[in-house]
């Protein structure tokens, strides 16, 4: 029987249909959910089958960074398909051997040698795999507020609660506190963090304690940028009792803050560095764990006990390598750093103007506005967890935006993540969609929308899609 395999001659309501019928979407009861039906995509645009466009303020899941469709991109995965589409994982190949270089180069410090994945989670996996290995201690400390991926490791190193209902899961996870402690808690300095780092490394015996994961900049728990002094206190702990310090860059990393690594703010060095998302810019799935010389140095007379068939995949190398070269050739990390610059000009004017708004953070172009039913005894807009009447008739759902996935537990949180670049624009025009969707309090609408990815010189703006978190 012969398959149909050209997708854009259905309609949008049979893709919708068809994929509810046979597919099972993530993190959601399954007769909840909406999905918007995507034809193509082009630059910051997506479109519908029936030629409905939107504006990418999400680059999707946090991850085209360079925009879509990019030819580049493409050809070079074409070119690659054509001479070798695949090879075993033992084997040496030039786009592998190529991208260890570039990312040696990139990275922070010493870091120089990687283990190719195929997503975020997974180099998380290996990446508390490999800092096991090399002290010889099994538990790792993770933070409340992160999220680490959805494998069963990962999950358990998930300090959000898209956790709970994996548990029990993977013992040794010994979770701490952030920084932060929500609109209502705000934050504590980088002295008050550590020393609650310390005590907890003392109580759990610091010889027990192979490493400490946690994100450079929080992302689906809200943005949350580290006050000065903690990461590099964070070293400093880690240093002093044998800790490896890994940092989760899969959200942050290749120029969403403005650096390739978000943990460059701060110039510190971890032992451990994990990426995905924008290191291909998902044109290609590809994950990968850092680490410096002496990590690897462990394991050049011991085993890596770890292996995965599409480790190393050629196809996914090839687009991490045109990807990356974008990235240098269009210079988007200045303009994120630009662009950043007037995103958080506007984010801050938006937060004085408007009563709904408890607060409003972001570094480069990942940024976060936090609603408040009540701005003066800091009141989320929902319940830790929870959600709201305010956010289930939201405005924008039905006007089918874009939605992340911030899963079950942060329905007071709008995230809003630019990974790529922006003109003024289509910031300003954002903005201003954000202010006239959201009305005061208990009125409260749920749109705010305020960056985008858009491709250089491409930046007319259009029908704005906000980021929504779904509610599961
Ligand atoms: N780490 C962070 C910080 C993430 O944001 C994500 C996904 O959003 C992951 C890990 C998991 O990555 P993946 O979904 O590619 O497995």
């Amino acid at each position: 029987m012969a398959t149909e395999t050209i997708t854009s001659t259905m309609t949008g309501e049979e893709m919708i249909a068809l994929s509810k019928k046979h597919t099972l979407f993530e993190w959601s009861a399954q007769a909840k959910v909406d999905p918007i039906p995507v034809a193509r995509a082009k630059g910051i645009y997506f479109w519908t089958p029936e030629g409905k466009r939107f504006i990418d303020f999400n680059s999707q899941l946090m991850c085209v960074n360079i925009g879509h469709g990019d030819e580049r991109v493409i050809r070079a995965v074409q070119q690659q398909v054509e001479t070798l589409a695949y090879a075993n994982p033992f084997m040496a190949t030039e786009p592998r051997a190529r991208l260890g270089a570039k990312l040696a180069e990139i990275a922070p410090g010493d870091i120089d040698v990687f283990f190719f994945t195929n997503g975020g989670a997974e180099a998380n996996e290996n990446a508390i795999k490999l800092a096991r290995l090399a002290t010889g201690r099994h538990k790792i400390l993770a933070r409340y507020r992160s999220y680490h991926g959805a494998t069963a490791g990962s999950m358990m190193l998930t300090g959000d609660p898209r956790r709970w209902a994996s548990e029990p899961g993977m013992p040794g996870v010994v979770h701490v506190l952030d920084p932060y402690h929500g609109l209502e808690g705000g934050w504590e300095s980088a002295e008050q963090s550590l020393a609650m780092l310390e005590e907890i490394i003392q109580l759990e015996g610091p010889h027990t304690i192979a490493a400490f994961i946690l994100e450079s900049v929080s992302g689906t728990n809200g943005v949350l940028v580290p006050p000065d002094g903690y990461m590099q206190g964070v070293r400093r702990l880690c240093d002093k009792h044998g800790i490896l310090m890994i940092c989760d860059e899969v959200m942050a990393g290749f120029g969403r803050t403005g650096e390739w690594f978000a943990i460059n703010h701060w110039n510190v060095v971890p032992d451990l560095i994990t990426m995905a998302k924008g290191l291909t810019s998902a044109y290609v799935q590809l994950g990968a764990v850092g680490m410096r010389r002496a990590v690897a140095d462990h394991f050049r007379d011991n085993v890596f006990y770890g292996g995965l068939t599409y480790n190393s995949h050629p196809l996914a190398c090839a687009a991490a390598l045109a990807s990356i070269q974008v990235y240098e050739e269009d210079r988007l990390l200045e303009n994120a750093r630009r662009m950043g610059k007037l995103m958080s000009d506007l984010m801050t004017d938006l937060a004085l103007r408007h009563p709904s708004i408890g607060a409003a953070r972001s570094i480069g172009l990942f940024g976060l506005i936090e609603l408040t039913r009540d701005r003066a005894k800091k009141t989320p807009l929902a319940p830790f967890n929870g959600t709201s009447d305010e956010r289930s008739r939201s405005s924008c759902a039905r006007k089918g935006s874009t939605r992340s996935s911030d899963g079950t537990r942060s329905s007071r949180i709008r995230r809003c993540a630019s990974p790529r670049t922006s003109c003024a624009k289509d910031l300003e025009s954002s903005t201003a969609r954000s202010t006239s969707r959201t009305r005061p309090c208990s009125k409260v609408r749920g749109a705010v929308g305020v960056t985008n990815q858009s491709a250089i010189g491409d930046c007319e703006a259009a029908a704005a899609v906000t980021s929504q978190s779904r509610n599961r």
